[in-house]
C-alpha cells in the first residue's frame, strides 16, 4: 500500500517542470504490450506508448529476454565508448539488417543517450564541414532542447525557457504551411539566393519528415525530394531528424526509406534500443565523419543493454517487410477511423494529418483536442496532444499493437470526440 503522504512525495520534491503526469493524473506501477497498470492493477490502454519510444511495446519479451540473459551473464553494461562485443554485435546487425539491402553507406556515431545530443552532433558536423554557421529549419519543427537543438526548434514554449538568444538558425515554413499550390522549397531558394534577403548561406537544413510535436505535418515525398535538390545544388548538408518518426513509426524502419532521398546526416533515438532505454546516434556519409578522437563527448555514448536490445528488435522485426507491411495496414486502420471522424463532424471541426501509424486528428481548437483526451483517459486509454496550440490528437501506439486493441482505442477517440462536439455546440462554440 502507497500511502497519501508517499504519494505527495510528487508535489513535495519533484520540480514543476512534470508534464506528462500532469494529464495522466495515476501512480502507474507496471506495463506490458500495449496496457499500463496503476497501482491497484487498473489497465490503461496506451497509445502514447513513451512518446514513441516503445515502438515495439512495453517490456517487449523477445528483447526482455535478450536483456536479462545478458544482465544476468555479468556482461558489461557501462564501458563508456570502449569496444563490447554488444557494441560490435549491434554495429554488425545494423550494418546487415538495415544498411546493406539500402545499399547505404553510413558512418554511426554514438552521442550522449537522448535524442538532442544527436542533434547537437548533427549540426556540430555540419558546421565544421562547411565552415558555414546558420542552420535552415522549420515552422513547427521540435529537436531537443539543449541550446543548439532549441535553435532549430519552432515552439516558443521551450524556446523561451533557453533564457539566451538562440542563434544560428533561421525559420523556413515546411511543406504546406503556406497552403496548398505554395512550393516553400522555392521560397526558400528565393530567399538563398538573394544576397540581400538578409539570410545566410546554411550550413544544413535539418527536417523531420513527419513532424512529431508540431502537429503530425507530414511532408509529401515530392516537397522531400525537391528539398534535396535544392541541398546539393547549393552544397548544402540535409539532415533527417529520425527520432520520433523512424525505427518502423511510419511504416519503413526510415521514415525517408521511401520518399527517394538519401539525407547527409540521419539521428535516431527514441525507439531504437526498442526497450526504452535511451541510446542515441548519429549516421553520416563517410566524407563528413572527420571528427578529431574524442572532440565530442559523452560519459554515455552507447549503452551496453540498449545495444543488447536494439539488436534483438532488428533482428525480429526488420529482416524482412512482414512486420513493415503489418504497421502500413495499422496506419491505414488509424487513417480511416480519424477519416470517419471528421467526415461524420465535417471539416469545420477536424481534418486528418499523418503518415504510417504517426496520425493526427486535427480538432480546430487546443479546446477540443483536451477535451478529447481528457475523456479519453476517463474510459482509461492515454492518448496525446501535439502541435502549436495542442490542437492535435496524435496516435503513437505501440505498433505491435493487436487489432483488436487498436480499434478499441480508436472507437475511445471517436466516442469522445462525439462528446466533445456535443458539449461544445451546448455551450455555443459552434465550429
Ligand atoms: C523527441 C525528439 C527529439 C529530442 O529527443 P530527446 O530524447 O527528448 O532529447 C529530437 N527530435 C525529434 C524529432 C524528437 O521527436
Amino acid at each position: 500500500m502507497i500511502t497519501q503522504m508517499e504519494e505527495q512525495v510528487f508535489d513535495r520534491i519533484e520540480s514543476e517542470v512534470q508534464s506528462y503526469a500532469r494529464n495522466f493524473p495515476v501512480l502507474f506501477n507496471k506495463a506490458k504490450g500495449s496496457y499500463l497498470y496503476d497501482e491497484d492493477g487498473n489497465a490503461y490502454l496506451d497509445f502514447l506508448a513513451g512518446a514513441g519510444t516503445l515502438n515495439y511495446g512495453h517490456n517487449n519479451p523477445v528483447l526482455k529476454e535478450k536483456l536479462l540473459a545478458y544482465l544476468s551473464e555479468d556482461y558489461i553494461v557501462h564501458g563508456l565508448d570502449m569496444h563490447t562485443v554488444a557494441k560490435r554485435n549491434f554495429l554488425n546487425m545494423f550494418e546487415e539488417v538495415i544498411l546493406k539491402p539500402r545499399n547505404m553507406e553510413y558512418i554511426m556515431q554514438f552521442t550522449g543517450p537522448t535524442g538532442t545530443n544527436a542533434v547537437e552532433a548533427a549540426l556540430k558536423i555540419a558546421r565544421n564541414i562547411t565552415g558555414r554557421t546558420n542552420i535552415v529549419s522549420f515552422t513547427n519543427g521540435f529537436h531537443g532542447v539543449t541550446l543548439g537543438a532549441l535553435a532549430v526548434t519552432g515552439n516558443s514554449h521551450h524556446r523561451d525557457a533557453a533564457g539566451i538568444d538562440l542563434p544560428g538558425a533561421t525559420v523556413m515554413p515546411y511543406d504546406g504551411y503556406m497552403g496548398d499550390g505554395v512550393s516553400t522549397v522555392e521560397y526558400m531558394e528565393k530567399q538563398i539566393t538573394d544576397s540581400s534577403s538578409g539570410v545566410d548561406l546554411p550550413a544544413a537544413v535539418i527536417v523531420e519528415t513527419v513532424q512529431g510535436e508540431g502537429g503530425i505535418n507530414a511532408a509529401s515525398f515530392e516537397w522531400l525530394q525537391e528539398l534535396q535538390q535544392f541541398c546539393r545544388k547549393y552544397e548544402i548538408l540535409l539532415i533527417v531528424d529520425d527520432i520520433q518518426a523512424g525505427c518502423g513509426r511510419t511504416g519503413t524502419f526510415f521514415s525517408f526509406d521511401e520518399a527517394g532521398i538519401q539525407p547527409d546526416i540521419v539521428t535516431l533515438s527514441k525507439s531504437l534500443s526498442g526497450y526504452g532505454l535511451p541510446f542515441s546516434v548519429v549516421l553520416m556519409k563517410p566524407e563528413l565523419d572527420q571528427w578529431k578522437p574524442g572532440e565530442h563527448n559523452g560519459t554515455f555514448r552507447g549503452h551496453n543493454p540498449a545495444f543488447v536490445t536494439a539488436t534483438a528488435a532488428l533482428d525480429h522485426y526488420w529482416r524482412d517487410k512482414t512486420f513493415s507491411n503489418e504497421v502500413k495496414k495499422k496506419g491505414d486502420i488509424i487513417a480511416q477511423a480519424f477519416d470517419a471522424i471528421a467526415d461524420k463532424h465535417g471539416s469545420e471541426w477536424f481534418t486528418t494529418t499523418g503518415r504510417g501509424m504517426m496520425r493526427g486528428l486535427v480538432c480546430n481548437s487546443g479546446k477540443l483536442a483536451d477535451a478529447i483526451t481528457t475523456e479519453a483517459f476517463k474510459q482509461k486509454l492515454i492518448i496525446e496532444t501535439s502541435g502549436a496550440d495542442s490542437h492535435v490528437v496524435k496516435t503513437l501506439c505501440p505498433l505491435t499493437i493487436s487489432e483488436e486493441d487498436l480499434r478499441k482505442g480508436l472507437d475511445i477517440v471517436a466516442a469522445a470526440a462525439d462528446k466533445a462536439v456535443a458539449e461544445a455546440k451546448q455551450k455555443g462554440n459552434v465550429a
